[in-house]
């Protein structure tokens, strides 16, 4: 039988079998295995050329008995509405494993913004939040930054907002620039996540990161960062990729001329003749193999010729469940998306509590609040998946999915 690569249906299952081993019963994973809302819009937009074109977007809901639902707005060609019903509930799992006040929620356009002006994707981005308006708001459903959108974009949206609901309204997005509001680390806040799940998962196989080889799939938000990290941090990183193809010296490459020489989508292989595939880039000889790309990248066809010891998943639904049944099998520790890419909404979360409470923090206090954040969320799921002799994944929806369903318990909900 052909492996599953719906994300939709394979983070169904796993939710289902995380509720059982908590004890609970079928009506609550009928309650969690949707979201709760899902609003199709479809946004006019003036192009430069005088013509229109009307886009698709969507906002998803998976609960909110927690608090107000959060997630990110990604602007991509390939956003389906399934897609985005999973990424909410990503973001379930997320606020729960970090311990947020918040419910999962996520938003996308059918787009693509590497072919649009900068006036082009301000119009978008205002007709989104015009459109998406009735159900979000910063007590509601907060947005945020995701693939291919940015501070820029925030910036819109959050003006756009504060036009319709006639005053200055920063805590209704985050992801913000600075000046309007945004948090000192957010921009690099994924990778510092990342960074410190790397650290602990490092510990636990006696690995020194400083010689490590690295291998980082993408150098997008998330990718080019972690590749910085690692490298100041004395690992040596052999090998990273785009879109396009992947680069690999393994001798470590130049991070800071790649950092220079990337463009605000993350591409950079196109000024090397040298590339080899996305592929043979997964199959390298390394220590940690960080996915920080797109989906269904370690499949049941190449579980079996990871070199890696460590897979750190900085992406979203890198592995299938397939592949980590492989890979867990080999021994090969792997850190899952929902713990490792937790650090983004962590640090949205205080850019929030800052916007709401009109008091700013230094990049010091912000960094020491996350680590805390992520040391305490990597040793529970550690933990739950060694005690109960499960994988991380399992591990950390068990963790991720509990607090929802014991607030919509409380709340009578099921
Ligand atoms: N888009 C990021 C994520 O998937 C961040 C979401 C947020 O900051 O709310 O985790």
């Amino acid at each position: 039988m052909a492996e599953n690569l719906n994300l939709f249906t394979s983070t169904q299952t796993i939710i289902k079998e995380a509720l059982q081993k908590l004890g609970y019963d079928e009506a609550m994973y009928e309650l969690l295995k949707e979201p709760l809302r899902m609003l199709q819009v479809r946004i006019p937009v003036r192009m430069d050329d005088g013509t229109v074109t009307v886009f698709t977007g969507y906002r998803a809901q998976h609960n909110d008995a927690v608090g107000p639902t959060k997630g990110g707005v990604r602007f991509h060609p390939n956003v389906t509405e399934e897609e985005v019903k999973a990424l909410s509930m990503w973001m379930t799992l997320k606020a729960g494993i970090v311990d947020l006040p918040y419910g999962g929620g996520k938003g996308g356009v059918v787009c693509d913004p590497r072919q649009m002006s900068m006036g082009e994707l301000e119009r978008l981005s205002r007709g989104y939040v015009r459109a998406t308006s009735q159900i979000v708001g910063p007590t509601k459903d907060i947005p945020a930054p995701d693939v291919f959108t940015n501070a820029q974009i925030m910036a819109w949206m959050m003006d756009e907002y504060s036009r319709m609901d006639e005053f200055n309204s920063p805590g209704f997005i985050t992801g913000k620039p600075i000046v309007l509001g945004g948090s000192q680390g957010r921009d690099r806040a994924t990778a510092q996540g990342v960074t410190i799940v790397i650290e602990q998962a490092a510990k636990r196989r006696d690995l020194e990161i400083k010689g490590a080889r690295v291998v980082i799939q993408g150098f997008g938000n998330a990718g080019s960062f972690l590749a910085k990290f690692m490298n100041d941090l004395g690992a040596k990183v052999v090998g990273i990729s785009d879109a396009n193809g992947a680069l690999y010296d393994p001798e470590g490459l130049d991070i800071d001329y790649l950092l220079d020489r990337r463009d605000s989508f993350g591409t950079v292989t196109n000024l090397f003749e040298n590339t080899i595939t996305n592929e043979e880039l997964l199959e390298l000889e390394c220590d940690i193999l960080v996915p920080a790309a797109i989906e269904n990248q370690i499949t049941a066809e190449n579980a079996h010729n990871i070199k890696a010891n460590i897979v750190v998943e900085a992406a979203n639904g890198p592995t299938t469940s397939e592949a980590t049944k492989i890979l867990t099998e080999r021994g090969v520790l792997l850190v899952p998306d929902v713990l490792a890419s937790a650090g983004g909404v962590t640090v949205s979360y205080f850019e929030w509590v800052q916007n709401n409470q009109g008091y700013y923090w230094t990049e010091e206090e912000v960094n020491e609040k996350l680590y805390k954040k992520m040391v305490e969320a990597f040793d529970n799921i550690y933990n739950v998946a060694v005690s109960r002799k499960i994988d991380m994944r399992l591990a950390a929806y068990m963790v991720g999915v509990r607090k929802t369903a014991e607030a919509s318990r409380f709340r009578g909900w099921v």
